[in-house]
């Protein structure tokens, strides 16, 4: 009976795992999507606590405690700009808890297990094992407890692609001689070192990148897993994390106009401003008092979030400076990149905290042609994402990328505290052109003072 219960709430939360991921898609409904994978995960754990193979309780009801409360801990205490490094760890531990299952049923079985589940547990320990250390350096790196840019020593390919064969050699010998533990053990320890290898050489900016690939990789790791035990909602949840992972690198690239090959052996980040296509070489300063007159008066008026938003963590005060313009009959939108950030859906994450409606919010294909039609566009610590070189100089390192076009409303005011770069490191010309004015100082403090100001107009 306990068995058609359990195969009955798995069947229930992989459903509710796909329906969530769907609605994951769309901010409207993201907050539901979570709830939904949040019931599914914990119908899982119940049907999984009811299977009789489970002779106590004791060491279950330990790791349920102690792992609520760090992640309950982690959850109040990481602040919103940390959660990609913390999502990096809660990655390693996935990836590490499925090499240790696969550890565990190679120890058990061993030569036992039968060619199937052999070939499924070496999967997942290899790809648990580089997982788990490739997501601990991307999370140290981000950190900055690491140096954050590309670390790379002469031969280094040779030497990666020399140990990936030793894993990879060694998985072949165990699948003819199953019972050669050191073959095992040595496939899981040149793992730990390959994942380490594989991302020391890629610089902090593009971990976003790395980590959803690393993601892809936990996920198929879990699936296997899910081979290895004969347990179907991990096969499912496993395969949905692996290619949902794996999209999302795609599309993360995408929005940047580069390749998967040239985010892990490319070391952006690096550059410098060759060719950047900059009008007059002076940046022109605007006033507080200048830049709210333009704001007040205005009839349309669009903000452009940036990762400098989000370190400025100047969300609830762009919202209200949004609510002061609305008063005064200003029509106001939000044009969200989808690589502004650091994270995917960063900027849709702190917009929605800031209780920003999603009508207001804009994606690029739909507010680009909206910009001639924008009398102020307010760039708050955005850079690369309103870079005109992308879509004029071809020469540029980021040629081809879609940019939001704010270079071509009537005016733009520009936030930043002085004349840093963005994650591409190269020169803006937006900066430079005749109808941008900038506003400097951390973003957060001069909108506080726009708000004043605006209201005041
Ligand atoms: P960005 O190009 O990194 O530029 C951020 C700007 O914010 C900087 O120029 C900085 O200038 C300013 N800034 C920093 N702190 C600030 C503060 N407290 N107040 C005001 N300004 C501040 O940001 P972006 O335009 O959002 O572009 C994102 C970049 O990250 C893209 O190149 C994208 O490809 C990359 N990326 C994104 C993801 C993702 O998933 N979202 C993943 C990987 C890579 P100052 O120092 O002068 O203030």
């Amino acid at each position: 009976m306990t068995h058609y219960f359990t195969e009955f709430s798995y069947l229930v939360a992989s459903i509710l795992f796909i329906l969530g991921m769907k609605s994951l898609s769309h901010p409207d409904t993201a907050r539901r999507g979570m709830q939904m994978a949040e019931v599914g995960m914990l119908l899982a754990i119940i049907g999984t606590l009811l299977n009789r193979e489970i002779v106590s309780y004791q060491w279950i009801v330990a790791g349920l405690i102690i792992g609520s409360l760090i992640g309950g801990a982690i959850a109040q205490l990481v602040p919103m700009t940390a959660l990609p490094q913390q999502t990096a760890l809660s990655h390693a531990f996935g990836a590490f808890a499925a090499c240790l299952v696969g550890i565990a049923e190679y120890h058990r079985h061993g030569a036992d297990l039968g060619e199937f589940k052999l070939v499924a547990i070496n999967i997942e320990v290899l790809l648990g094992a580089l997982t788990t250390t490739g997501s601990l350096v991307a999370s140290a790196k981000l950190q900055e407890i690491l140096p954050g840019g590309p670390m790379t020593f002469r031969g280094q390919n040779v030497f990666n692609l020399s140990i990936l064969a030793i894993a990879l050699g060694a998985f072949g010998y165990l699948c003819a001689f199953p019972g050669a533990a050191v073959a095992f053990y040595l496939m899981l320890a040149v793992a730990f070192v390959f994942g380490f290898m594989l991302v020391m050489p890629i610089a902090a900016a593009d971990m976003p990148v790395v980590m959803s690939l690393l993601n892809s990789y936990a996920g198929l790791a879990a699936a296997a897993t899910g081979f290895a035990i004969d347990n179907n909602v991990l096969i499912i949840a496993g395969t949905l994390n692996g290619f949902s992972g794996f999209m999302l690198s795609v599309l993360m690239c995408k929005a940047m106009n580069r390749s998967i090959t040239n985010v892990i052996f490319g070391a952006f980040g690096s550059g410098g401003s060759e060719g950047a296509i900059v009008n007059g070489g002076e940046m022109r300063e605007v006033g507080l008092e200048d830049a709210a007159t333009q704001m007040a008066y205005a009839r349309q008026v669009v903000f452009v979030p940036g990762y400098g938003m989000a370190t400025a963590q100047a969300q609830h005060v762009v919202s209200e400076l949004s609510d002061v313009l609305e008063q005064k009959g200003v029509t106001v939108k939000f044009a969200v990149h989808p690589v502004a950030g650091r994270m995917p859906g960063h900027m849709n994450v702190l917009l929605a905290e800031a209780n920003v409606p999603y009508e207001q919010l804009y994606e690029l294909e739909q507010i680009n042609p909206d910009f001639p039609n924008t009398d102020v566009s307010i760039v708050i610590g955005a850079n690369d994402v309103v870079n005109p070189d992308a879509r004029d100089n071809p020469a540029s390192p980021i040629a081809g990328m879609p940019i939001l076009e704010v270079d071509r409303s009537r005016s733009v005011i520009v936030l930043k505290r002085g004349k840093g770069k963005g994650f591409s490191g190269l020169e803006n010309p937006l900066f430079f052109k005749e109808n941008t004015g900038m506003l400097y100082g951390d973003a957060k403090d001069s909108l506080a003072k726009l708000v004043i100001a605006v209201r005041q107009a």
